[in-house]
């Protein structure tokens, strides 16, 4: 498997730490509003990057946080006159539901900034032990300059910098040693959320959150830390300062970045009146579209976003999940059990589709690839399965089908959405089942409902029923 790593701008062999197990990092939002597409972006594509990974048999430690302290989420708080608290839970929810519409799998661990503040505090006393920090009123400063290897991942040198990013001058530059120094820890003001910390009633810079989340769920050093790539500089190049710093060891191995999103060939801003959420996409075209769009480009790339690609993905994704619901329909059909020769060999020839994908997959997880190589398996498909197929080669194809979609992340069947009519007479048909003390036919109903997603309660009532 090749990994593009941001550190050495080469495709690398990917090994892991250790054998078979994968600690990943991908920098999670901050949730001060629904999530916009931009936003989905590193979602979807290093939720494929685990996906494959587990594919091919390797266990994902993946770890994603929620930054729930920051400006943002103050502006905002105080815009509406709740709490920080309130808007960061509020749109972790939301986002955590545009997760799953995108079927974006939950994170083995997602955690929360201000949840980790002990941890935060702690890398950061550290720091200041070992010459790599200092507190001046209040604030603590990273000592930039004094961490040898700043800017290897940007590939930026100290003095270009120092001379060409004006900003880094403005804020705190009076008391700042050095201008290329970043904030730690930073004094609250007033009506801000703050913890106690040995240096001032504050709270954490952004970089530190993620060195410190990384370092307690996964350890000293990872396989894996990814993003968008504008967290390339400051806030990757930050991370690893502060990490290897604090740890003395290299902290990632392999920096994965995805490409920017633009509307329409223009770069996606609120002025320009051409900015998305994930739930306005939801409300005009089923989120999988959404999905495969993303992956219809390589991660790296940049991806253009415009409703004529939005139709087209659309078209490319009904055409997969037509081919499959005429297999399950042909399925219904066969008689057959045996392959004949000629079915053996449309076998085979689908066998090469999916070690078209694989091998699309480990050059860096070129998706655009291995979606060629699942239209090809749909084509095949197409052509060769009939109604007088064997029931061998309709299933071997569906799940050639199925499987490689899934790892993707694309859901190829629908879940046939039941009538409320339907679900009532099965209901009244398992009251009756009761009373005859019929219990079989009963449960029977009960399960033939839970697998369409509907859920029974027996109360003093009656029967209620839900939609999982
Ligand atoms: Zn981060």
């Amino acid at each position: 498997m090749k990994v593009y790593n941001t550190l050495t701008k080469k495709k690398e062999e990917f090994i892991p730490l250790e054998e078979g197990k994968v600690r990943m990092y991908v920098c999670g939002p901050t949730v001060y509003n629904y999530i916009h597409i931009g936003n989905a972006r590193p979602m979807i594509v290093f939720d494929t990057v685990r996906r494959y990974m587990e594919y091919k048999g390797m266990k994902v430690n993946y770890v994603s946080n929620f930054t729930d302290v920051d400006d943002k989420i103050i502006k905002k708080a105080n815009e509406e006159g709740v709490s920080s608290e309130e808007i960061a839970n509020r749109y972790i929810k939301e986002c955590k539901k545009d997760m799953e519409d995108l079927n974006v799998k939950p994170a083995t661990t997602h955690p929360l900034a201000t949840q980790e503040i002990d941890g935060m505090i702690a890398m950061i006393s550290d720091l200041i032990e070992r010459g790599y920090a200092y507190e001046k009123n209040g604030t603590v400063y990273f000592r930039t300059r004094r961490f040898k290897e700043y800017g290897k991942l940007s590939h930026k040198n100290l003095d270009d910098l120092q001379s060409g990013n004006r900003s880094l001058l403005v804020s705190g530059a009076d008391e700042k040693e050095d201008p290329l120094d970043f904030v730690l820890w930073k004094p609250k003001k007033e009506g801000e959320p703050f913890w106690k910390s040995p240096w001032s009633d504050g709270r954490p810079g952004w970089h530190i959150e993620c060195s410190v989340m990384s370092k307690k769920y996964l350890g000293d050093q990872i396989d894996i830390h990814a993003g968008g790539e504008d967290l390339i500089f400051p806030h990757h190049e930050n991370e690893i300062a502060q990490s290897e710093a604090a740890n003395g060891k290299e902290f990632a191995h392999y920096w994965m970045h995805n490409g920017f999103l633009n509307i329409d060939n223009k770069k996606m801003s609120k002025s320009l009146g051409n900015f998305f959420t994930v739930r306005e996409i939801g409300e005009k075209y089923d989120l999988q579209v959404l999905r495969f769009f993303m992956l219809s480009a390589h991660y790296r790339s940049p991806l253009n976003f415009s409703a004529e690609l939005m139709e087209a993905a659309k078209n490319g994704l009904d055409r997969i999940v037509t081919a499959v619901a005429r297999l399950n329909q042909m399925l219904k059909a066969s008689t057959v059990e045996e392959l004949t020769e000629e079915e053996k060999a449309v076998l085979s020839e689908a066998e090469e589709f999916v070690t078209k994908f694989e091998a699309a997959m480990e050059d860096d997880f070129n998706t655009a690839d291995a979606i060629s190589a699942i239209f090809e398996l749909v084509k095949l498909s197409n052509i060769n399965a009939k109604e007088t197929s064997s029931k061998t080669l309709l299933t071997e194809l569906k799940k050639k089908i199925v499987t490689l979609c899934d790892v993707l992340g694309i859901i190829t069947e629908k879940k046939e959405e039941m009538l409320d009519s339907d679900i009532e007479a099965l209901i009244e048909e398992r009251q009756a089942a009761r009373k005859a003390k019929n219990f079989t036919r009963a449960d029977e109903i009960r399960n033939q409902l839970l697998e369409k997603g509907i859920i029974l309660e027996d109360t003093r009532q009656g029967v209620v029923w839900k939609r999982a």
